[in-house]
């Protein structure tokens, strides 16, 4: 069985149907701070099987204890945490509880328990503003706001833990831009509030909810000046997970860090053109100023990944807009 933190949110949610549909028995941990239980209703129906469902925080060691104690868990996939950089910055203690205090609490009861396998959600994120592109795993980390320095202190900690005792089996796994949604249309990204990221808002503009897009800048040096980032479909990113898991539950311990991202770079005025194209939708938009702390581009090397896992992004921009777009005009 494997606990997956975070399971009803967007990429814990893909990822257990992904490792249902492998033969895995999931059970769900999540506090429902940014996701719905109806998740785990549309993941029962999409792979026929009903996940183990948790309503808890990561934070509760006693409920932790609970879990191992009474389920087979055999590894961990820890989603579970905030991840709004803007908001970070406003709250970041929050920040620091949820996704550092949690994350300890978590690998804590994990030590107790003698379960030692442990795949985390890290990002790109920490290679802060790159100096050099493609990104590569051996770029130097740095961290400009709250979350992304979250992200680095639990992947230090991850390497001390690894150092500390034999039989550790981690994988740090570096996100590029997740977008889309399941083929089926029931699951998908649901941002509350105004979304941050720039798919779920430009769905929410295709949508109607909102009147148009502002495109933060377009004065980067990149070829139409807008941001380039490397988007990588939801799916192709569970497959990701699964790579790694299969990976270090080969090995007697391992300390894996790898860019999960297709390699590819898109300009956020070829998104919203794909988007429009896919959807057969509008999307209006204005040009504004730079969000502070956005960089010109960033987009993986997947050397790493394609060596070790095997693992290869498959599906494209438009396989992206479609799926998503399935999933944002439901009501
Ligand atoms: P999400 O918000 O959709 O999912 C996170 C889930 O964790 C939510 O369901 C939320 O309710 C739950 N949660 C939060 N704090 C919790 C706690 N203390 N205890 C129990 N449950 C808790 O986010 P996501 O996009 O699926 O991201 C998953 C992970 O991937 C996060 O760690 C995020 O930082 C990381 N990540 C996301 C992106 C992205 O763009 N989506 C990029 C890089 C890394
Ligand atoms: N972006 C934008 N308008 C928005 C949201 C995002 O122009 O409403 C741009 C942003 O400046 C960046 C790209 O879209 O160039 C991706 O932003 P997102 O927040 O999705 O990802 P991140 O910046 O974290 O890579």
């Amino acid at each position: 069985m494997i606990l997956v933190t975070g399971g009803t949110g967007f990429i814990g949610s893909h990822t257990t149907v992904t490792l249902q549909q492998a033969g895995h028995d999931v059970l769900i941990l999540d506090n429902l701070c940014n996701s719905r239980p109806e998740v785990v209703d549309a993941i029962a129906a999409i792979t026929g099987t009903r996940p183990g469902f948790v309503e808890g925080d990561i934070r509760d060691a006693a409920l932790l204890d609970r879990l191992f104690a009474e389920h087979p868990i055999q590894a961990v996939m820890h989603f579970a945490g905030l991840k709004a950089v803007g908001e970070s910055t406003q709250i970041p203690l929050a920040y620091y509880d949820n996704n550092i205090h949690g994350s300890v609490t978590l690998l804590q009861a994990m030590q107790k328990a003698g379960v030692r396998t442990f795949i985390f959600s890290s990002s790109a994120t920490v290679y802060g503003d790159p100096q050099k592109l493609p990104l590569t795993e051996d770029h130097p980390r740095s961290a400009t706001n709250p979350y992304g320095h979250t992200k680095l202190v639990v992947e230090d900690i991850l390497e001390n833990l690894y150092h500390s005792e034999s039989g550790w089996r981690i994988a740090r796994l570096r996100y590029f831009n997740p977008a889309g949604a399941h083929p089926s249309g029931l699951i998908g990204e649901s941002p509350q509030g105004v979304p941050n990221n720039l798919m779920p808002f430009v769905a929410q503009v295709a949508t109607g909810q909102r009147p148009r897009l502002n495109v933060f800048g377009n004065d980067y040096d990149t070829p139409d000046g807008t941001g380039v980032r490397d988007y990588i479909h939801v799916m192709d990113l569970a497959e990701g997970h699964k790579a790694a898991l299969d990976y270090c539950q080969s090995l007697p311990q391992a300390l894996l860090t790898t860019n999960l991202g297709t390699g590819k770079g898109y300009s956020v005025l070829e998104m919203i053109q794909a988007y429009a194209q896919t959807s057969g939708q509008d999307i209006p938009y204005q040009i504004t100023a730079r969000r502070p702390g956005d960089i010109a581009a960033c987009w993986a090397d997947v050397t790493h990944a394609t060596q070790t896992l095997g693992w290869t992004a498959r599906l494209g921009l438009e396989d992206m807009c479609r799926d998503a777009w399935r999933w944002d005009q439901q009501p």
